[in-house]
């Protein structure tokens, strides 16, 4: 029984049973304010999971945006506005001259729905290439190309390994060869490379640039476009730049955007070449009810302005590296640690049974996140062993924020371990 057991069952019997919760004791917050979540009784989390509300639970800023164009006008994007024209133009100023069109949808599944669907129109192929964890949404297409779900992989998709930079580097590129040269011997040809900045589902990994470029020239070589998932690794998440395929020192044909744009308010995005762009939209239409209506356009604007004006891109690189060490500190005296990765405020810690065998310890990892919520600090875990602590907060993280994750992960794994 659970504190909250009728609530759960209320739950199950009015969503049914395909939504999951988090914890083995549900959270139930009533209030959300910068880094923290309150529950009724006034308990306060850290939050230390949610790059959704990357400026921090209910920014000011971004709920004043929102009231007021909500109390104006909201419409769609078949009348005139101005607020999607501002905000393309700061938006696309943020990319690669080359990346000068802005599609907008309400999720981050929508948005690489769109991708796979440009993807496919311009290569005239239909083969999409995803690492073999990944998550990239939940349309029935992009279902498809998000293995970690559990559907199935169709005869439109090839999985290939994710760049493991601990067990296994560099192998992901020899089969992603053998993959691209099989499909060849099949007179087949892929329509599109679809990765995530930091492979957040396969269990964070940051591999050399020169990896990445390798794998986005085979494909685009053999006929494919490379379609660069931002929706968890952009807006300033990994410090150094303000989008995760920068790390990787090339540019994408497309790239997709979700969870922080709007923090917490349903906007996403697609950026794409306009010469691709121009291809697909003489032959096909899209519409998005919702995508890009004036209210979703000021929330997002007002995301960029809090970014800027709290320098929360400077923030996540200074704080990231500050976590950083402290989680080496932690591998010191930790053996369960088997390896500490990322990039700004998103960090994987791969626990493993020993430093020999690397057996991953998943039972372990459920122990140590639902331990740290006891103890008042969310994170998750990730990967497909589920044995990679998921460490990303908002880009608002202090350095007090930081050290109460890391002396909390201290006490929890001296406990469990
Ligand atoms: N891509 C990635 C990398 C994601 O993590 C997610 C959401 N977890 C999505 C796409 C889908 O975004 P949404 O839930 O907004 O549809």
């Amino acid at each position: 029984m659970t504190e909250h057991s009728a609530l759960i069952q209320r739950r199950q019997r009015l969503l049914g049973r395909s939504y999951r919760l988090f914890y083995q004791q549900p959270l139930y917050p009533v209030k959300g304010e910068g880094v923290w979540l309150y529950e009724a009784d006034g308990k306060r989390y850290l939050d230390a999971y949610n790059n959704v509300v990357s400026v921090g639970h209910c920014h000011p800023r971004v709920v004043e945006a929102i009231c007021q164009q909500a109390a104006q006008l909201n419409t769609h994007t078949r009348y005139l506005h101005d607020s999607i024209l501002d905000y393309a133009e700061r938006l696309l100023a943020l990319f690669p001259d080359v990346l000068n069109n802005l599609t907008l949808t309400c999720s981050g599944s929508e948005a690489n729905d769109l991708a796979l669907r440009i993807a496919r129109e311009v290569t005239g192929n239909r083969i999409a290439l995803v690492t073999r964890w990944a998550y990239h949404g939940t349309t029935s297409s992009i279902a498809e190309l998000s293995p970690s779900l559990g559907v199935g992989v169709s005869d439109q998709v090839r999985l290939i390994d994710a760049p493991d930079t601990f067990r296994a580097p560099g192998q992901w590129l020899q089969q992603l060869r053998q993959v691209l040269d099989q499909m060849a011997a099949e007179g087949l040809r892929p329509a599109a490379l679809m990765m995530d900045g930091l492979f957040s589902s396969d269990g964070i990994f940051s591999p050399p640039a020169a990896e990445i470029q390798q794998a986005v020239n085979w494909v685009r070589q053999a006929g494919g476009v490379y379609i660069a998932d931002e929706v968890q690794s952009g807006f300033a998440r990994t410090g150094d730049d303000f989008w995760g395929f920068c790390r990787y020192q090339l540019v994408p044909d497309l790239v997709t955007l979700g969870k922080p744009m709007g923090n917490g308010h349903p906007v996403a995005g697609l950026v794409a070449r306009s010469d691709l762009l121009d291809l697909f939209g003489e032959r096909q239409r899209y519409f998005n009810t919702f995508g890009g209506n004036p209210v979703s356009c000021c929330a997002a604007a007002a995301v960029l302005d809090v970014i800027e004006s709290e320098h929360l891109q400077v923030n996540a690189r200074i704080q990231g590296q500050r976590l950083g060490r402290q989680l080496n500190d932690l591998a010191q005296r930790h053996e369960v640690i088997g390896d500490i990765r990322g990039a700004g405020l998103f960090y994987g810690v791969e626990l493993v049974k020993d430093r020999n065998s690397l057996a991953p310890a998943t039972a372990l990892a459920s122990r140590v996140v639902n331990g740290m919520r006891e103890a008042g600090v969310l994170i998750s875990a990730t990967g497909p062993d589920a044995n990679v602590l998921k460490i990303r907060p908002p880009l608002v993280f202090t350095a007090e924020h930081v050290e109460l994750l890391s002396d909390t992960l201290d006490q929890v794994l001296t406990r469990l371990s």
